[in-house]
């Protein structure tokens, strides 16, 4: 891959956990920040990124595709929007309900994308990501579900081919321990051994109902039923997490599994999410995740950042940007310095417009783009390539979706 230099940009590193904007040149090799600084390389390919602010582009652990037709929708409960998607999906035949998904898939991922977002981690991930340069985890859905039936009546061998055949990046995902079966409880404990570097993710404590729904099928909470089946780990992406009790969350710790927080999502289904500060207590990795925008309204994780601030009650920008740029870069393994504007780190990039901070009265850049508005976002480089440019900056545009996005809203006729 080219060595490119990137000029005329202010530059968000972070020194002791604190951001601060630099004017710099940032050199880049093979995909990851080679230098940061003085532009001295001659020769090499340049972009010029007239002014504007160059940020750790964003990593988004949780997010469905497939949400785009509900995005109008006004469930109080999990149950009830569980409850109102399958209505809409049982109305639709097998391959109507595949359009449907990939209008909404195409769609979520250009909102993704536009909102600065390199890495996804989805169900089905790689189909959506095979349009456009991202980083793409992809996880085969797992529910007793009508739109996931297909996926749910797979024989296990055509699952650990599926799971095989995207390693490193793919896995299962095992939407709640209530809607799974023992069956597959235990091929996805078979895939882990066989495949240790099988992500595995999946909804725990989203509210009480859900609390009570395993505790009824298991005997025993969710952390438990994936610990039984050695499903905790550090590939383990567990979303959610409220109602968990300090043992639970203690196990979490000790197997360094990953806690993806949803509190937006949460808070428009009634759900409490869990409390930062007894996360922290204990010592549980967390990010923050959009989830999908039927619940989570936007796929934006600065957006989510922002609103999650108010859940969890922290109002540190600082920590707020690193719950979807450092931490979760550190969830998916690209190094001590991953997720920041660091030498070593993969040149996964979110380029703001200059006026996200030097139209704004906050002395602080990350108060300014976390607290200040949603910031313009002109660009996005993916391991040092661009993904998409808004002109004057050079690289390929986002295309229209605004037909995809007819589509979509003709399938709403309010009665779901
Ligand atoms: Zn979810």
């Amino acid at each position: 891959m080219e060595r490119l230099t990137l000029r005329n940009g202010r530059l968000l590193v972070r020194r002791d956990g604190r951001y601060k904007l630099v004017e710099a040149s940032l050199d880049i090799a093979q995909g990851v920040i080679a230098g940061v600084g003085p532009a001295h390389a001659s020769g090499v390919h340049t972009v010029d990124v007239h002014g504007a602010l160059v940020v750790p582009a964003f990593h988004n652990l949780h997010l469905h595709l497939g949400e785009a037709p509900f995005a109008g929708l006004r469930a109080p409960t999990l149950q009830e929007y569980i409850d109102q998607t399958e209505r809409f999906h049982s109305r639709h035949s097998p391959t109507e309900r595949e359009r449907v998904w990939q209008d909404s898939a195409a769609w979520t991922l250009h909102e993704a994308l536009r909102a600065g977002t390199a890495s996804i981690v989805a169900p089905r991930a790689d189909s959506a990501a095979s349009l456009r340069h991202v980083r793409a985890v992809s996880l085969l859905p797992v529910m007793s579900s009508q739109k996931l039936r297909d996926f749910f009546e797979m024989a296990d061998e055509d699952v650990r081919s599926w799971v095989a055949s995207r390693l490193p990046l793919g896995g299962l995902f095992l939407h709640s321990a209530e809607y799974v079966s023992e069956r597959w409880l235990k091929l996805a404990s078979r895939l882990r051994t066989l495949h240790p570097a099988m992500w595995v993710s999946g909804h725990v404590g989203e509210g009480e109902a859900s609390v009570r729904a395993c505790e009824a099928k298991w005997g025993t909470d969710a952390v438990e039923v994936l610990s039984r089946h050695s499903l905790l780990g550090p590939r383990t992406l567990l979303v959610h997490g409220g109602g968990l009790s300090t043992r639970a969350l203690r196990r979490l710790a000790d197997t360094r599994t990953v806690l993806v927080l949803c509190p937006v999502s949460n808070a428009r289904l009634d759900v409490e999410p869990p409390r930062l500060s007894a996360l922290r207590e204990v010592g549980v990795d967390v990010c923050i995740g959009t989830d999908g925008v039927g619940t989570g309204g936007t796929v934006d994780p600065l957006d989510h950042a922002r609103m999650s601030g108010l859940f969890l009650g922290e109002r540190d920008p600082h920590v707020l940007l690193a719950l979807i740029t450092s931490s979760p870069a550190r969830f998916l393994g690209h190094g001590a310095t991953g997720g920041t504007i660091a030498v070593g780190a993969p040149a996964d990039l979110c380029f703001l417009a200059p006026d996200a901070v030097v139209e704004k009265p906050h002395t602080d850049p990350a108060e300014a783009i976390v607290w200040g508005g949603s910031p313009r976002r002109v660009g996005l480089m993916v391991a040092g390539k661009m993904t998409w440019a808004q002109p004057p900056i050079s690289g390929p545009q986002l295309p229209d979706v605004s037909e995809l996005a007819h589509r979509l809203r003709a399938l709403w006729d309010g009665s779901v």
